[in-house]
């Protein structure tokens, strides 16, 4: 059955998100004290990474961190939603550096949360468990509910499926929501990333949308890019939107979102992150040449929606 073929492939690709953060951190690009909690080593698991490709995660991870944050200044009361999680750590970063929230909610295919379960509650160090305002409940090995944490397995293309699982999770939809879809929407086709937006539009009262998947996919660098996922059994089905800025504009406004703003990551690069510290991680390893980082970076970017206006700095 093709379909979980896919799936299958779809769901690897959050192996290699961990390795390749596991990777840059060894390298000192960024600091994450768990990401080794969650890493596996396979024989055939070359560990090392382009240069580009780390610099590139330093980049995603910071920017996020930096919308998380304003996020939580504002709205201290605030929630987190990961939709199409992996092993993200997002939650022990935020606690061990004592951001105040409401709770963190994290979804995924319920294989992936299995796996992620079983990590969270092996022994190790640091004790992920310490962390969770109440012990750790498992249902079904696929969800577990620790209080402001929760991690719970869905299709996130089934909006019924997805709705019923965060009302296990006791999601709150007045509080003030922050969703997060990282490299995640481009996996499942137009029409559905397009209903699920809009669905997430209409049960949060006050959300803000941070994405970050591929973008200007329609020149011949992008094409480049589609045709290595390929061979590795991806099919970036939610392409289409990811051709322009303009076409992720329109959909986020489609799905209802009054504010919305679309950043390349080239731009966020250069403009909106810690310059000394771009300095520090360009001079970790040697680049042949910064043209061919840049160009990579063009072809990624954040597209916020908001029901709230955003400040452009
Ligand atoms: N967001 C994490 C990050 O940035 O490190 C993981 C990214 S990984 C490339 C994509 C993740 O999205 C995988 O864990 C995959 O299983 C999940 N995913 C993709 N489609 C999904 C769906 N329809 N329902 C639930 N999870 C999905």
């Amino acid at each position: 059955n093709s379909t979980c073929t896919d799936d299958y492939n779809v769901q690897r690709t959050n192996d290699d998100a961990t390795q390749c953060k596991y990777v840059a951190v060894q390298m000192h690009y960024f600091e994450d004290p768990f990401i080794h909690r969650f890493f596996f080593n396979t024989p055939d698991t070359p560990l090392r990474r382009d240069p580009e490709i780390s610099i590139g995660y330093w980049a995603r991870i910071s920017a996020i961190n930096k919308y998380v944050d304003d996020f939580l200044l504002a709205h201290p009361d605030g929630q987190i939603l990961n939709l199409g999680c992996g092993f993200d750590t997002l939650f022990w970063r935020l606690k061990a550096l004592g951001k105040v929230f409401s709770k963190v909610i994290e979804v995924d295919f319920s294989s992936v949360t299995a796996r992620k379960i079983r990590q969270i509650l092996k022994p190790g160090k640091p004790n992920l468990v310490e962390l969770f305002s109440q012990p750790p409940q498992e249902v079904q090995h696929c969800d577990l509910h620790c209080g402001d944490y929760e991690l719970v397995g869905a299709d996130i293309r089934q909006w019924n499926e997805l709705k019923e699982k965060l009302d296990c999770a006791k999601v709150d939809f007045t509080l003030p929501t922050m969703v997060i879809t990282e490299c995640v929407l481009v996996y499942m086709s137009e029409d559905q990333s397009a209903s699920l937006l809009a669905n997430l539009r209409n049960f949060f009262g006050k959300i803000v949308l941070i994405n970050y998947e591929q973008l200007n996919t329609n020149d011949t660098f992008g094409k480049v890019m589609q045709e290595n996922l390929a061979q590795r059994g991806l099919n970036l089905s939610g392409l289409a939107p990811c051709e322009s800025g303009e076409k992720q504009k329109a959909r986020f406004e489609a799905a209802g979102f009054p504010h919305v703003q679309v950043l390349d990551m080239s731009t966020i690069y250069k403009t909106q992150l810690d310059q000394t510290e771009r300095k520090r991680i360009e001079a970790i390893e040697h680049l042949d040449e910064m043209e061919l980082l840049y160009q990579l970076l063009q072809h990624y970017g954040i597209v916020i929606g908001s029901t709230e206006p955003l400040t452009s700095n």
